[in-house]
């Protein structure tokens, strides 16, 4: 299997690779293992560079993660062209709290303010950032109906899902162009949906891949083993993990290759 691939139908060919950017914006509510310190810019902009120097062009931010997406927009100006930029809409962070909201206007005040911090015309990918009610927001909200509209308008290029069901998965496959889901040793329920995107030619996005840091704690090259489930998987388009750390970054390259030269 090759680096660069085809995500699903989208037209987009991305990295086996993406970086992910909550540490980047946020150390607030969130679980990782260890305590961590925010990047300065310098730090940002030599993390990014060397991202781009292994060949990754995928990166994944959203409204919740912070000042990612205004962060990202600065560092990325420039070289705008060389990244496929994933962001989210319906999750808010605001004074260490997380609220949701997934309707049609949010859904597209949400984006208007993305593409201005993103400092962009156009978003590669947008997600919905479920809250765990998967259906329910799809089938009473609308959310991903006021992205295809957007989608029409040329503001974004393909529309999708972060999802936290089986359930919802299916149905993010069936409606849209995108599904993010959680895939990794310990957490393999989802895989139904990674089979339902490869049957559909529908792009995925692996998140979680380490169990947000948890499985690398662990004993043993977790990393490798994690990577060779990921793309073990026919339907697996990319997985997204989160790092602010080139070394970390660097091994997960290695362990990506080697993966992808097992299958
Ligand atoms: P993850 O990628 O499974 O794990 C990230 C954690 O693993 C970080 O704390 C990182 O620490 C550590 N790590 C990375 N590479 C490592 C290595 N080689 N050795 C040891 N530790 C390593 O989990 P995640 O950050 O929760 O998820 C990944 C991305 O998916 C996020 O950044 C975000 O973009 C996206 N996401 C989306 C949603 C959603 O609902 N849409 C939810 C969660 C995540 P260091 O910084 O020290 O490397």
């Amino acid at each position: 299997m090759s680096w660069l691939r085809a995500l699903g139908d989208t037209g987009l060919e991305v990295s086996a690779l993406g970086l992910g950017t909550v540490k980047l914006g946020r150390a607030e509510g969130v679980r990782y293992p260890t305590r961590f310190t925010i990047p300065d810019d310098a730090q940002a902009a030599s993390l990014l560079a060397t991202a781009r120097a292994l060949g990754i062009n995928l990166i994944d931010t959203a409204p919740a993660y912070g000042n990612s997406e205004e962060r990202l927009g600065k560092l990325l100006a420039g070289q705008r062209d060389e990244w496929v930029i994933c962001s989210k809409v319906g999750e808010e962070f605001e004074q260490g709290v997380s609220r949701f909201d997934f309707t049609p206007e949010h859904t597209i005040a949400s984006v208007e303010r993305s593409l201005l911090r993103l400092n962009t015309d156009v978003i590669d990918i947008v997600l919905v950032h479920s809250d765990g009610d998967d259906l329910g927001i799809i089938r009473r909200h609308g959310t991903l109906d006021a992205l295809a509209a957007l989608r029409q308008r040329g503001l974004v290029r393909a529309i999708g899902m972060s999802t936290k069901t089986v359930e919802g998965g299916l149905e993010a496959a069936a409606r849209s162009d995108v599904v993010m889901l959680t895939y990794n040793p310990v957490h393999r329920q989802e895989e139904t949906v990674l089979a339902e995107c490869a049957r559909r030619n529908k792009g995925t996005l692996i998140k979680k891949a380490l169990a947000s840091g948890h499985l690398a704690a662990a004993e043993g090259d977790s990393v490798q083993a994690s990577m060779n489930l990921v793309f073990a998987h026919p339907g697996t388009g990319a997985a997204i993990i989160g790092t602010i750390s080139e070394d970390h970054l660097q091994a997960n390259v290695q362990a990506v290759h080697r993966a992808l030269a097992e299958n």
